[in-house]
Formats: C-alpha cells, sequence, structure tokens
C-alpha cells in the first residue's frame, strides 16, 4: 500500500483555470508527434488524426473545467438519522499518468461516516470522474478525492481505495501486464479506529453482484 504525500487540491484548481492554447496550435503539436513516429501525417488514414486526438483530449481532461467541492456543495439533512458507513463499491476508474499521458485504467471504492448529511451517490461518483479526468498519479489522485470529500462534506471519516493498472507500466517500460497498485487514504474515523477499517477493507474485498 502506498499513502500519498502530494498536497492535493489547491495546485490542481490553480491549473484549471490557466489559459489554454490555440486548438490549431495543439493540433499542429499532434502532427508533429505523428512524424515523429516516423509516419506521413498527409497520408489518408491520419489526415484527421490531429483534430481527433485534439476532441480526444477535450474528453479525457474534461476534470479541469469542474470544481469537485462545488460538486459536492449540495447536501441532504433529511437522513432519519442515518450515521453508519456509506460504501460506493467496485466503480470503474479511468486516468492518464501525468508522467506518460497514457491510461490507467482500475476501480475504485469510495466510503465515508456522515455527521448529519448525505450527498447524492451520482455527485460522489462525479467528484471520482473530476478527478480522473485530470492528468495524475494514483497517490495524489486517491488523497484529492478523500480530502475533498473530507473538506466539503465534513463527515466523521472518509476511506478512499483505489486498484489500477498503469498502461506506462504494462504496455511499455518495464512490461509488466498483470501488475495493479493499490492506493488507499483513510481519514478520520476510519484512521484512528482499527474496526471500523478492518469492516471498509473486508467489505471492499467481499465478492460483488450486479443488480439491475
Ligand atoms: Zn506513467
Amino acid at each position: 500500500m502506498s499513502l500519498a504525500a502530494n498536497p492535493p487540491t489547491r495546485p490542481q484548481e490553480q491549473a484549471r483555470q490557466r489559459r489554454r492554447p490555440a486548438r490549431a496550435d495543439v493540433e499542429a503539436a499532434v502532427r508533429l508527434l505523428i512524424e515523429w513516429t516516423g509516419d506521413d501525417p498527409d497520408r489518408e488514414g491520419l489526415v484527421d488524426t490531429p483534430a481527433r486526438v485534439v476532441r480526444a483530449y477535450e474528453d479525457f481532461f474534461e476534470g479541469y473545467n469542474s470544481d469537485p467541492a462545488e460538486i459536492l456543495g449540495r447536501t441532504f439533512e433529511e437522513t432519519n438519522d442515518y450515521d453508519d458507513m456509506i460504501l460506493l463499491r467496485n466503480m470503474r476508474l479511468e486516468s492518464h499518468c501525468e508522467h506518460h499521458i497514457v491510461p490507467i485504467i482500475g476501480k475504485i471504492h469510495v466510503a465515508y461516516l456522515p455527521a448529519g448529511r448525505v450527498v447524492g451517490i451520482s455527485k460522489l461518483a462525479r467528484v471520482v470522474e473530476v478527478f480522473a479526468k485530470r492528468l495524475q498519479i494514483q497517490e495524489s489522485l486517491t488523497s484529492q478525492i478523500a480530502e475533498t470529500i473530507q473538506d466539503v462534506l465534513r463527515p466523521r471519516g472518509v476511506a478512499v481505495l483505489i486498484e489500477a493498472a498503469h498502461m506506462c507500466m504494462t504496455t511499455r517500460g518495464v512490461r509488466k501486464p498483470g501488475i495493479t497498485m493499490t492506493t488507499r487514504r483513510l481519514l478520520g474515523d476510519f484512521q484512528s479506529d482499527p474496526d471500523l477499517r478492518r469492516e471498509f477493507l473486508s467489505a471492499v474485498a467481499a465478492p460483488s453482484e450486479t443488480f439491475g
């Protein structure tokens, strides 16, 4: 297990406000990369590739356009005193490593212990997506998600666990397919209470069923 040390949200929130280069310049940069591979950017199959790559980047890195704290802003206080663990398990995670800009694919589990208010589950999934759709290392991604939920929702604790494969490790470099990396960030009661931590880890490890 590796635990993150990077300071999370702030630098990323500053980065997302940076001015973007012109689309034509970015397409020219992609064309240059194609030339760098040794191929001909003017052949039929490649001629529209720079424009496609730029559109793909808009999708992959859409997370710079949203503020995760804002997403969690709307909470519900009518919970009939529900105060036990809320766990979103086995969400698919797709991100890109900031060192090679290739995919990180895995799954993520997010849990929190509400203190009087809860947030819609789609909002939690959206926060994961906003951070995932940025250039990341898995350690920072894990911390940013946990700390944002803790800061905005103020629950009694947050636990985030990510298990993912890094294409920069499986398809290039050391070429180790099948290896996954696990990171976790435990805050509040999940950090201080070993029973709770065990409960989270065993809930996450339990076999899952698909409904609906
Ligand atoms: Zn990488």
